[in-house]
């Protein structure tokens, strides 16, 4: 069991890029950081656009400053949003994750007073689907 990842610090990142968000639809701002395999952070936000399958979630960007840096593979992930009920990575988000992530890694869902709850992403997308799954 890999060591308990340093959620301070995924916390910090997904909290400064959370107000940056782009959401003048929904108003609802997310925020999203990674822990990449190299000890890297990586934060991403909402992107919403007018026209709206158009936008682009939190983790979504977050994966691809990973990809961007150099990252392939990715040790936890934690989301900041707000409101009463828990911000979890919507479907298309979680199979996102998966691409580069085992199903045992850790995601967090925070709001501003802290982490709200701890799930993994095989509870999150159980029998899931990932490259190991395509035949070779
Ligand atoms: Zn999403």
């Amino acid at each position: 069991m890999p060591a308990d990842p340093d959620f301070e610090a995924l916390f910090a990142a997904a909290a400064a890029i959370q107000p940056r968000a782009y959401a003048p639809y929904s108003r609802v701002k997310v925020g999203a950081a990674l822990l990449a395999d190299d000890g890297a952070v990586h934060a991403g936000c909402k992107v919403e656009n007018a026209a709206y399958p158009v936008g682009s979630c939190a983790e979504a960007g977050a994966i691809a400053a990973m990809i961007g840096a150099g990252g392939r593979a990715i040790r936890a992930v934690l989301v900041f949003g707000e409101g009463a009920e828990l911000v979890t990575p919507c479907g298309a988000c979680r199979q996102r994750i998966r691409e580069f992530a085992a199903p045992e890694i850790p995601i967090a869902i925070a709001g501003p007073e802290g982490i709200r709850a701890r799930f993994t992403l095989e509870e999150l997308l159980p029998a899931s689907f990932g490259p190991a799954n395509l035949p070779r």
